[in-house]
């Protein structure tokens, strides 16, 4: 790839990174990023994709913006209510950057979907809001040997790990969904926005790790945080031979659908 000179000065601040320079500004631009939910999330973790230049950003989500939203999925505006999330995001992406190219699927992540949705993907970013689905995205990116970032964020904590094949999963440490209602959603507890601004950028950072081979991934470790204490902290998680998924006698050796917890503030309105 040869820069334009609108390029370089587009990207000079990661080009003048030892670490990352023009080769990996290139690998960032020839990179393909497909992040699920365009929410809470999403919206850190897709505006800093599209600022930094990823050459293809696939945004699947079946949603449509709501005044609730707006409180902290920053991608949308007031004027967007209504509008399909992935269209909202993509407006705004090409405002940032229009060298990416925006891929949107206006559907949800689904057993039927999953592995055709992140085949031609290099990395997979959950950005979603519920068990069932990280679960899926865990068990679609573990049998198509894909890369991906967990990501959950509830009330003022947040979590996250990095996986990449033979490297520990979610199941390695999370072995199934609660059952539902277990645990709320953020619709059900609340959320400060914030959160996921900062959990959505750690995960950015670790896409943009990945893809220009930076650093040390948050592979087999989990970091969470609570932003009441500015507690940061990182547990290792070890790859379980007896993991469902990954282990070394899998039951999960095909997709299925995951059943969707009922978010009850949501059916009320
Ligand atoms: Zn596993």
């Amino acid at each position: 790839m040869n820069f334009t000179e609108e390029q370089i000065e587009r990207y000079s601040r990661h080009i003048l990174l030892q670490d990352i320079g023009v080769e990996g500004q290139e690998k960032i631009n020839n990179g393909k990023v497909l992040v699920i939910g365009a929410g809470g999330l999403g919206a850190p973790i897709l505006l800093y994709l599209a600022a930094a230049g990823v050459g293809t950003l696939g945004i699947i989500d079946g949603d449509v913006v709501d005044l609730s939203n707006l409180q902290r999925q920053v991608i949308h505006f007031t004027p967007d209510i209504g509008k399909p999330k992935v269209e909202s995001a993509k407006e705004k992406i090409k405002q940032i950057n229009p060298d990416v190219k925006v891929v949107t699927h206006h559907e949800f992540f689904t057993a039927d979907n999953a592995l055709e949705l992140i085949k031609d993907y290099d990395f997979i970013v959950d950005g979603t809001d519920n068990f069932p689905v990280k679960f899926l995205i865990n068990d679609a990116c573990v049998l198509g040997g894909k890369a991906f970032s967990h990501g959950g964020i509830l009330r003022f904590d947040g979590q996250t790990l990095t996986h990449t094949p033979n490297t520990a999963c979610y199941r390695c440490s999370f072995h199934s969904p609660p059952p539902p209602n277990a645990v709320p959603t953020c619709s059900q507890a609340g959320v400060l926005g914030a959160i996921a601004g900062m959990l959505g950028t750690i995960q950015a950072a670790e896409v943009l790790k990945f893809l220009t081979g930076t650093g040390e991934l948050l592979t087999n470790r989990l970091l969470t945080f609570n932003a009441k204490t500015m507690n940061f902290r990182t547990v290792k998680i070890n790859k379980n031979g007896k993991c469902p998924v990954c282990g070394n006698h899998p039951e999960i050796t095909e997709l299925v659908e995951a059943q969707q917890a009922v978010c009850e503030l949501k059916k009320k309105s």
